[in-house]
């Protein structure tokens, strides 16, 4: 097993395992969507017809970076093999294609993992909104979490974060002071609505759940797709609900393009979940990610 996939993923090593998996297949494309608020590029790996293309994103909460290890893995096995689970990849990426941004928020799992130093300048800051909580860090680097920061029932969110005492920068749940405020939710809109994006499926940890619905823009097709997504991985199809029901990027996906979105949550345990279970994880779950390659 390559040392990459046996320790969590630092930003300089995803860095150089992206690289290396494009060298070893020059028709992967490697392109930045983006920087985070420390100016670390946000980084995609595209194969296939990119105008025809699905996009995974993982690492949107800072915890939760298991999901960008699993989404190199399955992606470095694409661009490897020909074939999976009898699905002819030459054949399906000359009408299709798959875009993965595995690290959507890398300030943020730098501080997850390597503490409050990574965020260089905004040490201070980070080290005093963590004295006021004693939650991990899900943000980015400001303390805004992203997946709060979306376009979609903003200000509903707002409400209910509000009604809990989230109203500053805090390691988790605090959406920004107007939706898309942060650079690492604008490089995602960006990249979706430059590529025109058909479907997304969006990773997270934990829980073992499927998500597909938000609102009246949700496709009458989700509902199957979650089911067959569903019935691959034995993972649970649920409703969203609490803070976790609006200004998330599949609901602003949804909510704007009309089209399939998904969250998916990986695993079962505490955040984060060790790196010992991304390959018990990735066994379980590679026939369901080339089924969402095709859906
Ligand atoms: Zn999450």
């Amino acid at each position: 097993m390559d040392n990459f996939y046996l320790n969590p993923p630092r930003y300089d090593s995803i860095r150089k395992k992206m690289a290396q998996i494009k060298k070893n297949n020059p028709q992967i494309k490697l392109f930045c969507i983006g920087q985070s608020i420390l100016k670390r590029r946000i980084y995609a790996l595209g194969i296939g017809n990119l105008k025809n293309a699905v996009l995974f994103t993982g690492a949107i909460h800072a915890q939760e970076w298991l999901t960008c290890s699993l989404l190199l893995r399955f992606f470095e096995e694409l661009s490897e093999k020909h074939e999976l689970y009898g699905v002819d990849l030459n054949d399906i990426f000359t009408n299709r294609g798959l875009i993965v941004v595995p690290m959507c928020n890398p300030d943020g799992v730098e501080i997850a993992l390597g503490g409050p130093k990574t965020a260089k300048q905004l040490c201070s800051p980070i080290q005093f909104i963590m004295k006021k909580s004693n939650q991990s860090w899900q943000a980015n680097a400001r303390g805004v979490d992203l997946n709060h920061n979306f376009d979609a029932g903003w200000k509903q969110l707002k409400q209910l974060e509000c009604s809990k005492g989230i109203k500053s920068p805090s390691p988790r749940q605090y959406g920004g002071i107007c939706p898309q405020s942060e650079p690492e939710t604008k490089a995602l809109v960006a990249l979706c609505n430059n590529f025109d994006i058909k479907k997304v499926i969006a990773f997270h940890s934990q829980g073992e759940e499927i998500y597909y619905y938000y609102g009246k823009n949700t496709p009458a097709e989700s509902a199957l797709m979650a089911d067959a997504l569903a019935a691959s991985s034995g993972y649970e199809v649920c409703q969203p609900t609490g803070l976790a029901s609006h200004g998330g990027f599949k609901d602003w996906f949804i909510n704007s393009k009309c089209r399939p979105g998904f969250t998916i949550e990986i695993g079962k345990g505490q955040n984060p979940l060790p790196i010992e279970m991304l390959e018990p994880i990735y066994d379980r779950l590679k026939e369901m990610l080339v089924i969402a390659t095709l859906l």
